[in-house]
């Protein structure tokens, strides 16, 4: 635990709360919770992250109730974005909001989902982006007394559509305001090394508990698995397999951490950045790992894309959700009227793709599983 006492805090580049460039809408302060605290509560608080229960991580059909889905994976990097951030002096409030916020634009049944109404928008001249939908949502969708959306601080709607991507200056004109040439803060950077960590963790842990992924073949694939599990069988010898599994991924989560901590501080000292501007200004981002363990975490993200991604186990769930999809979109393509009144009123402001797209990908597995039934009359027990 010293070395990790001894790591230097980035308190001088953290985005302190009180020099946000604030709301669009401007509300007098509340009494004890500061603007980033609110944000926090304001998404907790909205329909779209409730909806998030019902939404694939990386399973659709669960073969458990143990299973991860969009809200649980949230929780779990919300908690490690809050720990890193809190060891390096960084602001706790404003990672966690965003921590909560980061798949909330995510449509049902996670990366298929996503590909299928991103074809399906590309076949009409468009494109969908799960951070940009997150960003309608909190900006518009959302509906509050006094304004649409939920009028969040500007560094957490930043945060939102920068965290996991950079953009061209030049790029999407309409996000200007967002200083898209500009690397994020710190806390946004983070999120996005975090979102790995957890589910590098959660999908070896859900990927076994599915019995698509054996231990063994993680143990001869993954080094830093068999480091960790290593150690682990060395300090437990006695207990049975899935607890050595499970006190391994806790090993190898907390090393990422550690890790990341540890090299975020060392990176931002040897740029020599002195300010949050110089960080937004520096050519690229800071948050990260070393070398060795980002060597290690990229042989663990092309295990699980090999193994547990693209598994042919996991393939008919797939091919379902991107057929759903595609056949919804298609359907209120050349049906317009049996969308519901609320969207058809949006014609006037938005193209018809892009009506369709914001309706799907707001809905749950579920939802979208029941929209499919009763409009394309088909048995729901695919
Ligand atoms: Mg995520």
């Amino acid at each position: 635990m010293a070395g990790r006492a001894s790591i230097q805090s980035l308190q001088h580049l953290a985005m302190r709360v009180e020099n946000s460039r604030g709301r669009k809408h401007p509300e007098p302060s509340h009494p004890y919770r500061n603007d980033y605290q609110r944000d926090r509560d304001r998404i907790v608080y909205s329909r779209a992250f409730r909806r998030l229960e019902n939404k694939t991580q990386v399973f659709t059909r669960r073969f458990s109730d143990h299973f991860r889905n969009r809200l649980t994976h949230t929780i779990e990097v919300a908690q490690i974005s809050r720990t890193i951030a809190g060891a390096l002096g960084l602001n706790v409030d404003l990672v966690e909001a965003l921590g909560l916020a980061h798949d909330i634009g995510h449509p049902p049944f996670g990366h298929a989902g996503e590909k299928a109404l991103d074809a399906a928008m590309r076949a009409q001249g468009l494109s969908f982006d799960h951070n940009l939908h997150a960003l309608r949502i909190v900006e518009d969708f959302e509906l509050r007394a006094g304004f649409r959306g939920l009028n969040l601080t500007f560094e957490v709607r930043e945060g939102i559509i920068k965290h996991s991507r950079d953009y061209g200056p030049q790029a999407f004109p309409e996000l200007q305001e967002y200083r898209l040439g500009e690397r994020p803060p710190l806390e946004a950077q983070l999120v996005d090394l975090t979102d790995e960590i957890a589910y590098n963790a959660a999908d070896l842990d859900d990927g076994c508990e599915a019995r698509i992924l054996t231990l063994d073949e993680i143990r001869t694939e993954v080094c830093i698995f068999e480091d960790c599990y290593q150690e682990a069988s060395a300090r437990f010898p006695d207990v049975p397999a899935k607890l050595l599994l499970n006190e391994a991924l806790k090993r190898m989560l907390d090393r990422m951490v550690t890790d990341l901590i540890q090299h975020t501080a060392e990176a931002a000292e040897q740029a020599a950045v002195k300010s949050l501007e110089d960080v937004r200004s520096y050519p690229h981002r800071l948050a990260g790992f070393s070398e060795k363990i980002e060597k290690q975490r990229r042989q663990a993200k092309e295990f699980l894309y090999s193994r547990l991604y693209f598994s042919p186990d996991l393939m008919p769930e797939k091919e379902m959700a991107e057929r759903i999809i595609t056949e919804l979109f298609a359907f209120w393509m050349a049906h317009p009227e049996a969308l519901p009144e609320n969207y058809q009123e949006k014609v006037h402001q938005e193209s018809l793709p892009r009506i369709i797209c914001d309706y799907i990908a707001g809905m749950t597995d579920n939802y979208i599983l029941e929209q499919h039934q009763k409009l394309l009359r088909e048995p729901s027990s695919r």
